[in-house]
């Protein structure tokens, strides 16, 4: 039943442009006449600033004194220049005898006119003061003052104002001049749409059940219809940036074959006041002619705000707001129309539009877990010849946190690097290299530690793999480094996780927090004093103690009791105390004993393992870099000689 015009784009409705022209183009006449109104004043006042009027008699004797260079003869008036070589204060006598208040000008500079008179002898007279004189047969023909100074400027604003505005619809995928108000959803023709389908997402298997399921709404409806089920109107897609949202969406579109209107939050409300909410029914009014088909609304947020926000009330977002949730109600769900939008900040969306009916399923589209991880690698590395000893499980094993957006990210880095070496096929290394590269940036050779600084690097790297090594709870290290980076680092340790976890115990925090501040407690065991290098140990440190204390109940003095909840739990995951000031000072001080107790820790085990830390760190101030079984094995080594 696909009609044949489906999948090509709604051809623009002439009718519709022609009843929006006539109030645009009166609205330019005005503004351009308002225009030419103030340039002509603008003229006229320079003008009338460089020409000072005079008598005639003033004019005689101006002649006969013999201070005028040149004399202009017009139909109407006379215009003059003076003689450089005239005497001032008798030009002054002449010109302002009879004025009260000289005016300030630069004589030489100015053009005086006079209005002619009838006098039969003035061609004479100029000539016996051997004046210049010319006469200036320019006719000022009224029309054409008219045209250049009112209906030049009109055309010219006119051919500026359809250029801009042809350039700025285009841009926005609209008709012509009277399109503003137009959607700019583009329509995706199915078949051309760049091939994304379900099989380029990787991991997000609920996400993507959930929308099988509305994609078979569109396909088949009797089904749902026969057993008497309404067809959702809505699905959100959320969480946090780069997990693959829009890819989402986009592949939906891929695998429904349905035409496809995407469009961003932030397009509705853009440049025009006004016009948001006229876009919006657009919107709807061109997906219903074309149903079945899907509406995409990305970064909802932009327009979904919440409305009860007092601080700031923007009236076209709301204006926006109510027509969308409106429209929602409004459209009619057996035509097969699914909207279809994204957004890392659900929390602030307005209830009204979360509500059953409009966007009744949310689908949570998280970081990847390990297997996603290992399946995204997996769909970005087929399009990169890849060595076949290469190990995508480890990759994804050592890219803990890592977003969909990242490992696309990473992959490309690996495939750069292989290129980097004229290699043509991408390692392992490259991959584990390429991993590095987007969580701490390149290596930056360039920067030249003085030997007292790398010492302390090393102690201080070598630190924390020695209390992840001697602890129970601890990470296993797979690598050591001191060359530094250009995000910052002068070197780290990594650790990667045997497996994924997703719940941590209170001694394994503890551990974590041990080893954070470990570095710091080398510097301090073997030279007696701390540099600014753990300031981001200390900051992550902190963190984990503090939400021991206020998150997850870890504290005596506190138990169980709640002292913060989360914003923006997608995005940045900021924090806010729930409880009084009085508390939130005893919750510093219950930090700040976890804090001290566990750097207590830290120098304890090190100082223990002096040896280790000695020969270790000498071996990799040579070496730069260490993997972790040479780790284990130099560890073992000096453990064995004790
Ligand atoms: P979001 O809209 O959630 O911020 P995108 O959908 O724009 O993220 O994802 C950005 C890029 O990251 C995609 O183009 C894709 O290359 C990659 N990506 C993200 N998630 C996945 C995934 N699950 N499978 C494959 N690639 C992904
Ligand atoms: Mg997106
Ligand atoms: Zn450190």
């Amino acid at each position: 039943m696909n009609e044949p015009n489906l999948n090509q784009p709604p051809p623009t409705e002439p009718t519709k442009e022609k009843k929006n022209t006539p109030p645009n183009l009166l609205h330019f006449l005005i503004i351009a006449l308002l225009i030419t109104i103030v340039l002509n004043f603008i003229t006229s006042t320079m003008a009338s600033k460089r020409t000072y009027q005079i008598e005639y008699s003033q004019f005689i004797q101006l002649i006969e004194s013999g201070s005028v260079d040149v004399v202009q003869l017009e139909e109407e008036q006379l215009l003059l220049t003076l003689n450089k070589t005239a005497d001032e204060s008798q030009l002054r006598q002449i010109l302002f005898a009879n004025t009260e208040e000289a005016p300030q000008m630069d004589l030489w500079d100015q053009i005086f006119y006079t209005i002619r008179v009838d006098d039969p002898s003035l061609v004479e007279r100029l000539d016996e003061n051997d004046v210049r004189f010319y006469q200036n047969n320019a006719q000022t023909n009224p029309i054409l003052t008219f045209m250049a100074s009112w209906i030049f400027p009109v055309l010219i604003l006119y051919v500026m104002y359809y250029f801009l505005f042809k350039n700025m619809t285009k841009r926005m995928g609209g008709g012509t001049m009277g399109g503003i108000g137009k959607s700019k959803a583009k329509v995706f023709d199915a078949q051309k749409i760049t091939g994304i389908t379900f099989a380029d997402v990787a991991g997000q298997d609920e996400a993507k059940e959930s929308l099988y399921e509305m994609i078979d709404f569109l396909h088949n409806p009797e089904k749902y219809e026969q057993i008497g089920a309404k067809q959702p109107r809505g699905a959100l897609l959320v969480g946090p940036p780069g997990t693959g949202k829009t890819l989402l969406a986009r592949a939906v579109a891929g695998e429904a074959k349905v035409p496809f209107y995407s469009i961003t939050g932030s397009e509705f409300i853009e440049m025009y006041v006004g016009v948001g909410a006229s876009r919006v029914r657009d919107l709807f009014a061109e997906a219903t002619k074309n149903a079945p088909c899907i509406i995409f609304i990305d970064e909802i947020d932009a327009i979904g705000k919440s409305r009860d926000n007092q601080m700031s009330s923007n009236d076209e977002r709301e204006q926006t707001l109510n027509q969308l949730l409106s429209e929602m109600d409004g459209f009619d769900t057996s035509k097969g129309i699914i909207v279809l939008a994204a957004t890392n900040r659900p929390e602030v969306l307005d209830k009204a539009l979360l509500r059953p009916g409009r966007f009744d399923r949310r689908i949570i589209v998280d970081k990847p877990d390990l297997p996603g991880r290992e399946a995204i690698l997996k769909v970005h590395a087929a399009k990169v010849k890849l060595d076949k000893n290469a190990n995508l499980k480890d990759v994804a094993l050592a890219t803990s946190g890592a977003t969909g957006a990242d490992l696309a990210n990473m992959v490309n880095e690996a495939a750069l690097r292989a290129v980097r070496f004229s290699r043509d096929v991408v390692t392992q290394e490259d991959l584990l290299e390429s991993v590095e590269v987007v969580i701490a940036g390149k290596e930056k050779k360039d920067r030249i530690l003085n030997p007292k600084e790398k010492q302390m690097v090393a102690f201080h790297e070598v630190g924390h793999a020695l209390a992840t090594a001697l602890q129970r709870d601890g990470m296993p290290v797979t690598k050591i480094t001191i060359v530094p980076r250009t995000m910052g680092s002068l070197g780290y340790t990594m650790n990667t996780p045997e497996e994924e976890r997703y719940l941590l115990t209170q001694s394994e925090l503890k551990a974590q927090i041990i080893t954070l501040l470990s570095g710091r407690a080398a510097e301090q065991i073997i030279f007696n004093e701390v540099s600014t290098g753990a300031s981001n140990d200390i900051e992550r440190a902190t963190g984990l103690a503090r939400s021991m204390v206020t998150q997850y109940g870890m504290s005596d003095r506190f138990g169980a009791m709640g002292l913060e909840s989360t914003r923006s739990q997608y995005l940045d995951g900021r924090n806010v105390l729930t409880c009084s000031e009085q508390t939130g000072a005893a919750i510093d001080e219950e930090v700040r004993a976890i804090l001290m107790d566990c750097e207590a820790t830290a120098f304890n085990l090190l100082s223990d393992n002096r040896q280790a830390l000695n020969d270790i760190s000498a071996y990799l101030l040579e070496k730069e870099n260490i993997t972790g079984e040479k780790f284990m094995d130099l560890l073992a080594l000096t453990q064995e000689a004790l």
